[in-house]
């Protein structure tokens, strides 16, 4: 028996020697040509280097310009020799199904589930023609629509962006992450599988996501700006709740995010254990303390809130209570932005699109740049520090051998100005060049 397993290894052996050498063509090989590579951001680009994509990931970087024959009959060549190039940006915060509107209040009359999934499809486009190759998609209201685009993604049916979903969020009863403003019965049929209310229904809502497909677990820790409940931005789940979720996702191997604006409900969240705090506007010093302590990310979304106090100010369709939270928490995530990140709590990229539009994800950068994070400290954010926050850093976040081979470029240095994030001209992924203008 021994033997025969033995004969079978050689042969296995043999047979992948036999395509290294003779059968190349059997492989699918691209090489770029990099003017300038950022291949690790948070070190410094090089100039005049060779990427080599083999079957979706990076085989090798190598020093100066090597001939594409080198590598195989067939490979073909890119040229970005007058480019710079990057590890494709990550958007930690994301609701791809929606986008923020006058509209829509009555899209859960006009849209059906299909129609909202199907639509999605083309804010998933949009976002990866942004350079955007990776999305957390933190809440859906339609689910299997989120987690089928996630598979339509993965499977190359459409060019989207990868995406780790959460489905629908885990939130209170009558809480942000509910519905809410609707007819009693609406309310009713729209009401998720994953309200829950209590420890031991909190237990089972993250059971019910993880079984129907969520990567990750999205949590409502506090009130929200945008939802219509006059609640404001304070605590919502009880210290008992959130502790059950953090045990019973991280007990399935998932992640939990969390949403949270006010320090009470930021500092629950953290001292149960959570992975990020989402928007986090409210932290306070003992906050800064907890996020140190136990490592928990906080992921910005300054758009959303730059978003927001916009609409506020030159649109009418937003009721006057959520006027003024959006006019509040708009600005107040900034500080604390300024005051986490200066107190040196880990900080990943993201923005909370579809409150603003889908592929506008760069902004971001902008204005985090504002806020006073330098270039090279925003490029980290939206890759190897996202990567690292969905626990993917072996294979997301930079351009190394072995990793997928998600990769943008862009003419100018972004280290330098970032409005070049803006305007990415070439997006590949998993080795499928989607965009070369
Ligand atoms: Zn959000």
């Amino acid at each position: 028996m021994k033997g025969q397993m033995t004969g079978i290894l050689k042969a296995a052996l043999l047979g992948v020697t036999a395509l290294g050498t003779g059968s190349q063509a059997l492989a699918d090989v691209t090489v770029i040509h990099a003017g300038e590579l950022l291949a690790v951001p948070g070190e410094a680009a090089k100039k005049n280097q060779t990427v080599v994509i083999e079957d979706g990931r990076i085989r090798e970087v190598r020093e100066g310009f090597v001939d594409a024959a080198n590598f195989g009959d067939d490979a073909t060549l890119v040229d970005l020799k007058e480019s710079f190039v990057m590890p494709g940006l990550m958007d930690m915060h994301v609701h791809i199904q929606g986008e923020l509107g006058p509209r829509g209040d009555s899209e859960k009359l006009r849209m059906s589930a299909e129609d909202v999934g199907m639509r999605s499809v083309q804010f998933a486009h949009r976002t990866l023609m942004a350079g955007f190759t990776t999305v957390r998609d933190l809440g859906a209201s339609s689910p299997q629509h989120v987690f089928s685009l996630r598979k339509a993604s993965a499977n190359g049916w459409v060019d989207a962006p990868r995406i780790v979903a959460a489905g629908s969020s885990v939130a209170a009863t009558g809480g942000h992450g509910d519905v809410d403003g609707m007819r009693h019965d609406l309310l009713e049929k729209y009401t998720s599988k994953t309200i829950c209310d209590g420890g031991e229904d909190c237990l089972r809502a993250v059971r019910h996501a993880v079984k129907y497909g969520a990567d990750v677990i999205k949590i409502t820790a506090t009130g929200g700006v945008l939802s219509d409940t006059n609640t404001g931005t304070g605590q919502q789940m009880t210290d008992d709740e959130l502790k059950t979720i953090m045990d019973a996702a991280h007990a399935l191997g998932r992640k939990v995010a969390a949403h949270a604006h006010a320090a009470e409900g930021i500092n629950a969240a953290l001292r149960a254990g959570v992975d990020s705090i989402e928007h986090g506007s409210y932290a306070d010093a003992e906050s800064i303390r907890l996020f140190k302590k136990g490592g928990a990310y906080l992921v910005p979304t300054l758009l959303a809130g730059a978003t927001v106090v916009n609409m506020a100010k030159t649109s009418d369709f937003m009721p006057p209570d959520i006027k003024e939270k959006a006019l509040r928490v708009g600005a107040d995530l900034v500080s604390n932005f300024q005051r986490s990140y200066k107190a040196g709590v880990k900080i990943a990229y993201g923005t909370d699109s579809g409150v603003s539009k889908h592929g506008t994800n760069a902004d971001e950068a902008l204005l985090m740049a504002k806020a006073g994070m330098p270039a090279m400290e925003i490029l980290k954010t939206a890759t190897v520090n996202a990567a690292d926050l969905i626990g993917m850093s072996d294979s997301l976040g930079t351009i190394e051998a072995g990793k997928h081979a998600d990769i943008i470029a862009m003419h100018g240095n972004p280290i330098n100005d970032l409005n070049e994030l803006l305007d990415v001209d070439f997006v590949m992924k998993g080795g499928k060049t989607v965009k070369n203008k």
